[in-house]
């Protein structure tokens, strides 16, 4: 297996997959495992960046009140 072909592969070995011959490729070609490393590395550092997809509405009432205190946004009323 060439590094082009393993390449077309890498989103996969880097979930943990792989057939056989692409292990042995990546135990072999320290290009690829260079490769690996760096991008599980970028992935790592990427998780840690990227903000929790899901906040909880007790962040977002956090957020709105410290808006409200600032003087960003007025208070909601519940009469218009
Ligand atoms: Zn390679």
């Amino acid at each position: 297996m060439t590094c082009a072909e393993f390449q077309r592969v890498l989103p996969y070995i880097i979930d943990g997959g792989g057939s056989a011959e692409e292990q042995q490729h990546l135990a072999t070609c320290q290009v690829c495992s260079d490769l690996i490393a760096d991008l599980r590395y970028i992935a790592e550092a990427a998780k840690l960046l990227v903000p929790m997809e899901d906040p909880s509405p007790k962040v977002w009432s956090g957020i709105q009140e410290s808006l409200e205190r600032e003087g960003m946004v007025k208070p909601a009323r519940k009469h218009f």
